[in-house]
């Protein structure tokens, strides 16, 4: 075992502080890699709240990983000490249900995905998260980072990126197709990029017009604010695709009004509490919704050679590990452009 230094939460209402964790000895298929980057998901924030029921105190949080392997296991056969890596929401998964099989780890019906962090891993151990200077996963978990994209700037795709990736290809965002994103924030302006990337026209949703230029900067050609009733009226019957990357309650009702007939709405927020959905929204249009969750390994490589084909990366704030709690207050308040990571270089 190692010791390494991490932040972590050690119940509901405390500020993260600093600690140190131990990882496992690198087994016959470990990689394991200082982390150089972690970013900031929302997801986090609920974890570490309680917002989605009682966490596993302390919880280090961070699945948004990238960094340098600088050790490996008598077996690995994928990557070597040096290689520039990286890993995602889940550290492992059954490997042999029809959803491992089909490459659908996150869906794993098995044993269920493993989490990054605020689970329990095969050994028995509670995994720890990213917020921490270096970890060990089993090779089939890990991704490989294209040179084309800076480690800081690859955090962010490996979970807010597949998170968005995965369903634009899985409901065919592309040219002639018109995509709105919900919410302008870490999974929403990497949506943006992505679909515009794909070749889909692209509008935003946000609050209000305040990020406006930016979001027009990163692909969409349209942006318009919810808390105006015009743009529910203007904007109905649009799109053939909604993506909602909220992270709090909205009125599905309004939105799923601006879908074509056979139109989808696919929900990645995970606000705390449930939304209801009026039925005739849904029924006078033939339209669907629908939810999704990150994405599998090898659509998590896919979606990191796209990026890299496609010149594709997230617009960043770096920051210090000592000001994780205040960063935490401005995602929350909506002011953040547009992830947060975290210079992990002080916790090595
Ligand atoms: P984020 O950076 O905080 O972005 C959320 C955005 O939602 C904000 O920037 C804001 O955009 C909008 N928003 C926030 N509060 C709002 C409110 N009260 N009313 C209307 N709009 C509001 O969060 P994120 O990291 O992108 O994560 C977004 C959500 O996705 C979280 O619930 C997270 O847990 C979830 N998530 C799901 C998956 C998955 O696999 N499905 C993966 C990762 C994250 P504007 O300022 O533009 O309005
Ligand atoms: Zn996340
Ligand atoms: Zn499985």
């Amino acid at each position: 075992m190692t010791t390494v230094t991490a932040y972590a939460a050690t119940s509901a209402d405390a500020p993260l502080t600093r600690t140190t964790i131990t990882r496992r000895d690198v087994g016959p298929h470990d990689v394991a890699f200082d982390i150089h980057f972690a970013g900031i998901c929302h997801s986090d924030i609920h974890t570490v709240r309680g917002e989605w029921g009682q966490a596993n105190y302390p919880v280090v949080p961070g699945h948004e990983i990238a960094g340098i392997v600088t050790e490996i296991g008598s077996q690995v056969t994928k990557f070597t000490v040096g290689d520039r890596v990286g890993i995602g929401c889940f550290v492992d998964s059954c490997r042999e249900c029809d959803e491992c099989r089909a490459g659908n780890e996150q869906y794993c019906t098995g044993s269920g995905m493993v989490g990054t962090y605020n689970a329990v891993d095969r050994d028995g151990q509670p995994t720890q998260g990213g917020y921490s200077g270096a970890i060990v996963v089993d090779e089939n978990y890990v991704l490989r980072i294209p040179d084309a994209i800076a480690l800081d700037k690859a955090a962010p795709l490996l979970c807010a990126g597949i998170t968005t990736y995965s369903p634009l290809r899985h409901w065919n965002a592309g040219p002639g197709k018109k995509v709105a994103v919900i919410g302008l924030g870490g999974l929403g302006h990497l949506g943006v990029k992505i679909a515009a990337a794909m070749g889909a026209e692209v509008t935003v949703l946000s609050q209000s017009l305040k990020k406006m230029e930016d979001g027009l900067r990163l692909g969409a050609t349209a942006y318009h604010a919810t808390s105006d009733r015009d743009t529910f009226k203007q904007l109905r019957g649009t799109f053939d695709l909604i993506i909602n990357t909220v992270s709090a309650n909205l009125d599905l009702g309004d939105y799923l009004k601006l879908l074509k007939v056979d139109g989808t709405l696919v929900e990645l927020g995970m606000p705390e509490h449930p939304m209801s959905v009026p039925a005739p929204a849904l029924i006078g249009g033939r339209r669907s919704i629908a939810g999704s969750m990150i994405g599998g390994i090898a659509e998590t490589q896919e979606m990191l050679d796209f990026c890299a084909e496609h010149d594709v990366t997230p617009e960043i704030e770096i920051i210090a590990p000592d000001y994780i709690n205040e960063a935490y207050e401005r995602v929350v308040a909506s002011d953040v452009r547009y992830r947060f990571v975290i210079d992990t270089a002080g916790l090595r």
